[in-house]
This record gives C-alpha cells, structure tokens and sequence, in this order.
C-alpha cells in the first residue's frame, strides 16, 4: 500500500487546485478522478457553455451591428465550427491541468475513490480504487480532501426518463445538432444562460419555472430586468411541469391553469446536488446535511485529518467558489501535516463574500445581501441604484436597447458595503472587485478613494458610492 500525506477525490476545479497547492509545497499527493481532470467545469460546464456563448454572441451582434454603421452580409452560423472550437478549448485547457499536476509533482490516478478507514491518531487513512486499472488497489494518507462535486437533480416528472427529447445540460452540450425549438425546465443559471445561449442564435426558447421569478436568489428589482433582456425567451413563470409525453410538455400554474407546448428538445435545468454518494461518507461516519459535507470555515469536516471542498459541501456550487474553498482547505491542512497549532481567523471562507455571475448577451453579478436578505435577516441598511446608463462606455458600445443597474447595499451606521449587485454587460468583469470590497469590509468612504479607469463600466461603482447621502 503507498502512503501519501494527501489523498484527493475528484479532479475538479476544487480537487486540482488543492492538489497543486499541496504539491508545491512539496508534498506527496495523490488525486484520484474517474473521469476527465478539470471536472464539470472544464468539461460539461464553464468552459464548454462560455466557448459556445462567445460564438453565440458573435453572430448575435453582427445581426445587430448595422445600428453601430457596421453591415455583415450573408451571416450565419455552423453548429459544427462551434462544437469544434469548444472540444479543442477544453482539449487545450485539460492539457493544461495535466501538466499543472506533473509539475507539482502529483500522482493522478484514473479510478473511482473510496475511503475505507478515516485517519486515526497516528494510523493513516485508507483510500481503495474500485475501477480501472488500479481497481483494488490500496492506499494511505494521513489527510484526505474530498472534492466529489455534485450532480444534476432528476426530478420526478412522468415521461422523462428514457426520453430522447429530453436532456441535461452535458446531453445539450454534446448535441451534433442545435435544437429547433427549446424548452428549459428550470429558470435558474443554468436554465437561463441556455436560453440565452439558443436564443441569441435565432432558437425559439420558452423557460418554465415554479416561482413567481427567475434567479430566486437575485434581488427581486434586478432579476425581472435581466429576464427583459432575454427579449427571445417565452417565459413561463409560476409554472409546473406535470408530465411529458415525447415532445409534449404539460404544465399547470397554482390557480390550476393549464398549458402545452411541443419543442424539439426539452432541457431539464432544475439544480445540482452533492455528491456525497458512493466514496465512503457512510463508512467512515462523516457528517453529511441536506446540502452536502458538513464543513466548517476552515473546511474541516467532523472526521480530524478529513477536509472537503466544492460542491460537494453545497455551500456555494460555483468554481470559483471551489477554487477558494481549495485554497483554504490546502493551507489549514499544510498546517496539520506540520503538526503546528491551527492558524485560525486570517485564511478562511468568508461565505457572504463569494460572488456570483449569469453570462449571456446580457450578464447578472451580485456579491453579498440583497435587499431581499437584509428584510429577512432583520439587517439595516441603505442603498443606491444607478442605471448603468450614466456610463458614456456602456452607451457607446450598447446603446440603449439592453439594460443595466447597479445597486448597492450599505450599512447605515458605519458605511460598511452589504452588498453590490449588478445587471449589464461586464458586470461578470466588475465584480471581482465587488467581492474585494466585502471580503475586505470595506466602507463607503474607502471606496471613495479608489481611482477607477475612465472610460469602464466598472465606474458605475464609484458613482454609486458617491450618491450615498
Ligand atoms: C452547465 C454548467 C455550467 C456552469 N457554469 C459555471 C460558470 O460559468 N461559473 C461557475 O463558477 N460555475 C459554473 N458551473 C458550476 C461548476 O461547474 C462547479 O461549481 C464546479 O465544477 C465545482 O467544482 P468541484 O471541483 O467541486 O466539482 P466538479 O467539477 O463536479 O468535480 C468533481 C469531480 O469529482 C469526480 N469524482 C466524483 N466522485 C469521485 C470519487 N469517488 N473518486 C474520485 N473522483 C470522484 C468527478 O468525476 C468530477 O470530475 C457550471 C455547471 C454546469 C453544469
């Protein structure tokens, strides 16, 4: 059996960051991934979505650029160029990872993990691969990260299953053809950008979703603004898919109106969920929630010499989320393998502090409270909203057909932000600086002081910390 100081499951955003943390800090990991290193994101999610979204907003603006006195004659798409680009966009990046991981020194192993015995006292843990090439083999750690990720929900709809017409966001990825026609089930990010997506190419989208809005964690003035936007996209609110019946969806809304709609493929997006099955949570007594491994700011599980990190915590299921839950859980488990004293308080998830972003023609980013969660935290505050028309680089490279805000939340006492939420092109751009701004709580009257290029966007901030009282 090979002994290792870290063992890894999953080689997704979380798990190959983590890795090459580790590794270059000289330690001996090992990553163990089924599948392709780079995980959903690299391959049947960020990436793949944003490289055919760029192709989709070539063409979506040469359509358009005739009131900017450009002419595009003869535009159109191939589906085929596209689904080419993107293989070898993640193709090129996969590389990237494998290399990343020779360089730190870390040993991959393609196979399914499963912890078999959690670490106790000075006894290792012990992980087994139960497929592949190395199917029964053993090994030992004395820390274990778990970055297993998540996977999409099925909900249980009469008609899905075994339907051709209907598919996940990897199947609809994946298609050699685009849809003629798309119905999303679902009005969350995902849901959305794919709507986005397909009806920036001419495809007719209907979106049905349950709730009164889309993007329910979006604040309540800025969502129906982004959904505006989507000016192709039929949307159903308030809607309940009951059943499908091969390209036939039927659905009902809560004063028992009915409806039908036929679509040549039906996307389902109604959410993620941790994957806490399969790998030996079970086994080993690890704690795991409704949303996923119970784990702390430190990303400590309940098991000492156990850390997870990603979406399989459920507590953000984003990448960059995971990125940094990595980083964080890499630098308290270095501390561990040192044998010193836990360093608490500096290195630590700050969960209020992690941005969000919908792309599309138009995009959505938000950091922080809305004005939704200071009503029900009982939080007080004043806020700001600027349209993002007050920007002479917005106007230009817009005009006026797509619209923009830019709200920000502040405490009423000290100045300190709250929260930053942004609907308009580059807001995916600005926000970084957003989540600087709440990672760091910093107050009004810091960013007062800030120098923001002229002419960006991302002013916008600036005039909105200004227009406080
Ligand atoms: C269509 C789509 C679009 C998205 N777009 C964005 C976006 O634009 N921006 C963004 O921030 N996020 C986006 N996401 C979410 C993002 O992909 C995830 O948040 C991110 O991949 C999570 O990283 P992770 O490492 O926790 O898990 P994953 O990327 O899911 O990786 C987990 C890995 O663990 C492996 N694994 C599972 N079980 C085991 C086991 N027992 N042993 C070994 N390996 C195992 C899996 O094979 C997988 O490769 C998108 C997701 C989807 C589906």
């Amino acid at each position: 059996m090979s002994a290792f100081d870290v063992i890894i499951l999953g080689g997704g955003p979380a798990g190959y960051q983590a890795a090459e943390r580790l590794g270059s800090h000289h330690r001996k990991v090992l990553l163990i991934e089924p599948q392709f290193l780079g995980g959903t994101c690299l391959n049947v999610g960020c990436i793949p979505t944003k490289t055919l979204l760029h192709s989709a907003k070539l063409y979506f603006h040469s359509r358009d650029a005739g009131s900017f006195g450009v002419t595009v004659e003869g535009l159109r798409y191939d589906w085929e160029t596209m689904q080419g680009w993107k293989e070898e966009v993640v193709t090129k990046l996969r590389e990237g990872i494998a290399f990343q991981m020779k360089r730190s020194g870390v040993a991959v192993i393609e196979g399914w993990g499963r912890l078999i015995s959690p670490p106790r006292g000075t006894e290792p843990a012990r992980v087994q691969i139960s497929q592949g090439e190395k199917a029964g083999e053993e090994y030992s750690a004395l820390a274990v990260l778990v970055c297993t990720g998540s996977v999409p929900i099925i909900p249980p709809i009469p008609g899905i299953q075994n339907n051709p017409a209907v598919v996940d966001s990897t199947g609809l990825l994946d298609s050699r053809d685009p849809p003629q026609s798309l119905v999303v089930v679902g009005g969350g990010v995902i849901g959305v950008e794919f709507a986005g997506l397909f009806s920036a190419l001419g495809v007719p989208v209907t979106v049905i979703e349950m709730t009164d809005e889309i993007l329910p964690f979006m604040d309540r003035e800025l969502a129906p603004l982004l959904r505006k936007s989507l000016k192709g996209v039929d949307f159903r609110l308030g809607f309940r898919v009951e059943k499908i019946e091969g390209n036939t969806l039927a659905y009902t809304n809560r004063e028992g109106k009915s409806e039908q709609l036929t679509a040549d493929r039906i996307l389902m997006a109604v959410g993620r969920r941790a994957q806490t099955q399969g790998w030996g949570a079970e086994t080993v007594g690890l704690d795991v929630g409704p949303q996923g491994v119970v784990v702390d700011e430190w990303m400590r599980t309940n098991i000492p010499g156990i850390w997870a990190a990603g979406d399989v915590t459920g507590r953000s299921l984003l990448a960059h989320g995971a990125y940094r839950m990595a980083d964080v859980a890499s630098q308290d488990i270095l501390t561990y393998l040192e044998g010193a004293s836990p360093r608490r308080g500096t290195f630590r998830m700050r969960w209020g502090a992690i941005p969000w972003v919908v792309y599309g023609i138009n995009e959505a980013a938000g950091v922080g409270l809305t004005e939704q969660d200071a009503q029900r935290q009982g939080i007080p505050y004043k806020k700001v909203t600027v349209p993002l028309k007050v920007s002479g680089r917005f106007v230009a490279e817009n005009g006026f057909g797509i619209p923009g805000t830019c709200k920000v939340l502040a405490d009423p006492h000290k100045g300190r932000i709250l929260g930053i939420h942004l609907v308009g092109p580059y807001a995916s751009e600005i926000i970084w600086g957003a989540a600087l701004i709440l990672e760091q709580e910093l107050r009004i009257q810091d960013v007062r002081e800030l120098i923001f290029p002229h002419p960006t966007v991302s002013e916008v901030l600036r005039d909105a910390v200004w227009a406080f009282e």
